[in-house]
This record gives C-alpha cells, sequence and structure tokens, in this order.
C-alpha cells in the first residue's frame, strides 16, 4: 500500500485528502496517517496540512521497492522488483532467482555490490549511493545464439532513457560504444553484461545486468580516464529510481520490437544514430589478431560491420572483439 500512496501522491498536482485516500484503498484514517509517516521517516517530503490533506513536495534518492513501484509504468518489465541495500552481484540475484521460477521482467536492484561484474572475468567498480546496479530476468522463445543481441537492445533503452532523463545534455553526448557500453563525452558512464542459462538449443533464462554510474563524483585512479558520471558530466544529481522506470519504459518497447524479428531489424536505425564508432577508425582486439579498420554500422544480428585497411568488409562478433578508439576508449 505504502507504493500505491505514494503513487497517489505523486500523480496528484494539490493536496490529496486522507478521507480520499482511505476510501480509494479502504483502511482507515490511522492507517492511512502511519504510512504517510513512514514516508517522511524514509526521507520523503509530505506536507500535511489540516483541512487540506497531504502533499509531496520532495523525495530522496533511493531505490527502494516502494519508490520504484510508485514510478513503474511498464506491463512487465521491472514489475516484479527485488531490492537489496548490498548485493554480491546482481547478475547473481537474478540467476538465482530465474532458477527459483522468478517471471518474465524480475528486476533486482541493489544499491551496492560488493562483486560487481564486467565482461571476461572484469569487475564493475560499485560503491553505494551513487550508482544503479539493476538486473532482469528474461525467459525469450528464441534460439541460444540469438540471446547476445539483447545486450545491444538494452544499450539503446539505457542510452533512450537517458536522453529522455537528462534534456539538458542535448542528444549529441549520450551515445553507444559497440557492443555495450554507454558513452557521455567520450567516457564511459554505463556497462550491461549479458549472462545466460541455456541446453543446447532451449533457454532456461537470461540475465541482462546494467551499470550505470549516476552520482559518483570521482573514480579509482586506474578508471579516471575512462570513466564518467551523470552527476560530473551533467552539473547536478540525478534521481536514480526515475532513469530506472525510463530505461524498464524503453526496454519493454524494444524487447517486443527484437522479438518482432528475432534481430535488431526495428532497432538498426535508432541503436546506429547514437553509435559513437559510426564512421570511426577503430582498433579491433581479438585473441588471434588486433588490426585497425573503419566502423561502418551494425547489421542486423548486432554484429559490427568494418572495413579493414584493404577494402574487404566484415562482420565482428561481439563475444570474441573488444573495440577501442585509435587514439584512446573510442
Ligand atoms: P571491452 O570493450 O574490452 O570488452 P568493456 O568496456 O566492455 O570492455 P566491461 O567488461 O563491460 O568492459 O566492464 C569492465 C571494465 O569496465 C573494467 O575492466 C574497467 O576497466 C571498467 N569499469 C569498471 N567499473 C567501472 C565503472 N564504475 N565505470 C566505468 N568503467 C568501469
Amino acid at each position: 500500500m505504502k507504493s500505491e500512496i505514494l503513487k497517489l501522491l505523486r500523480e496528484t498536482d494539490g493536496y490529496v485528502s486522507g478521507q480520499q485516500i482511505s476510501e480509494k484503498f479502504g483502511v482507515s484514517r490511522t492507517a492511512v496517517w502511519k504510512v504517510i509517516r513512514q514516508l517522511q521517516e524514509d526521507g520523503y517530503q509530505v506536507e500535511a496540512v489540516r483541512n487540506k490533506g497531504y502533499h509531496i513536495v520532495g523525495s530522496p534518492d533511493v531505490m527502494t521497492r516502494e519508490e520504484l513501484e510508485s514510478q513503474m509504468k511498464t506491463r512487465w518489465a521491472g514489475k516484479n522488483i527485488m531490492y537489496y541495500a548490498v548485493a554480491d552481484s546482481t547478475n547473481l540475484r537474478v540467476r538465482q532467482l530465474g532458477d527459483e521460477g522468478a517471471p518474465h521482467g524480475t528486476l533486482a536492484v541493489a544499491d551496492r555490490q560488493t562483486d560487481g561484474r564486467g565482461r571476461r572475468g572484469r569487475s564493475w567498480e560499485s560503491p553505494e549511493g551513487s550508482s544503479i546496479y539493476m538486473s532482469i530476468l528474461l525467459r525469450p522463445e528464441i534460439a541460444p545464439d540469438k540471446a547476445p543481441m539483447l545486450t545491444l537492445v538494452m544499450a539503446c533503452s539505457v542510452a533512450e532513457a537517458l536522453r529522455m532523463c537528462v534534456e539538458s545534455f542535448g542528444d549529441a553526448q549520450v551515445q553507444i560504444k559497440w557492443p555495450n557500453d554507454i558513452i557521455i563525452n567520450g567516457k564511459k558512464l554505463a556497462g550491461i553484461l549479458t549472462e545466460m542459462s541455456a541446453q543446447v538449443d532451449y533457454i532456461n533464462h537470461v540475465t541482462v545486468g546494467v551499470g550505470i554510474n549516476v552520482n559518483m563524483e570521482e573514480f579509482p585512479e586506474e578508471l579516471r580516464q575512462t570513466a564518467t558520471s551523470l552527476r560530473l558530466e551533467c552539473g547536478h544529481t540525478v534521481k536514480r529510481a526515475t532513469i530506472i522506470a525510463r530505461i524498464m519504459e524503453r526496454f519493454e518497447e524494444n524487447y517486443d520490437k527484437f522479438l518482432h524479428t528475432e534481430d535488431m531489424t526495428e532497432l538498426m536505425e535508432s541503436y546506429t544514430s547514437m553509435l559513437v564508432n559510426r564512421d570511426r577508425e577503430v582498433r579491433i582486439l581479438g585473441a588471434k589478431e588486433q588490426y585497425q579498420a573503419h566502423a561502418l554500422g551494425i547489421n542486423r544480428t548486432g554484429e559490427l560491420i568494418v572495413r579493414r585497411a584493404d577494402g574487404t568488409e566484415e562482420a565482428v562478433y561481439a563475444g570474441e572483439v573488444s573495440v577501442r578508439g585509435v587514439y584512446g576508449y573510442v
């Protein structure tokens, strides 16, 4: 009920009377008052005025289940929410929830991770109170070899949502570094990690995890050159729950588009328009070889199309390589 009352307060411009709330939810006015007091204790600024009712004037920057539920406008993405003040890794939490039968769209969110991870065993810096660590559980009925494209579907959704949330940025600065990083002004703002539990020809479930540096003001020495946060780039703090709700909305729509064709056909335009590598010289770092090429864009299956110095074009598969700029990270 806390989330519902919060939602009602949010959606009402003026005051909502205790009577209105108690009638709407079929509870006593004392019960309503208790919830309001709890919200105030949680850091919500709710004004209570005699003969008028309640009015919300401020919210804390928290990602609790109540806060997220009160902002979520989706049908299935992020409707079942698990919040952890501390988690080892939200991907690990979601994998376990998936094994235990949690529904498609279950979202795990943590304020801090003790074992945040990146691709190929790398780690993800995960301090508390300033970033988003979240993972969504998916149960797609597609062939396992198509699941890696979900990384691109999420990258597209995160970039679109951030462009909506931080209008003052102007569109050009939020971009995607193929395949899985979100970039602002050439630095890494967010990373995406997709993991799968599958049989040879059947997916049990897929976990798509996202880490976003929101209000971080500084980074460890080794990341200073490449990492940044929304706060550092736009000069003001941004509420994390709002960003999560927007990402879930964009993801729900984009996931449906992906399922129509089971590839990137309907998302190519949006993804490519935000692709930082497009029309740039890149270094392809593979296990067997490293070379320089001209990146042209992605194909329908989400591979990066590059043109080598000798003019030959080829599609590079994300699972096998890292991509860097010729002079730096992008
Ligand atoms: P590659 O392109 O080589 O595959 P990546 O950019 O996809 O790398 P990920 O595996 O997604 O990298 O993320 C892990 C890497 O991201 C770490 O090795 C580290 O360099 C960097 N990193 C770790 N934590 C953060 C953070 N909070 N913000 C930005 N970058 C980070």
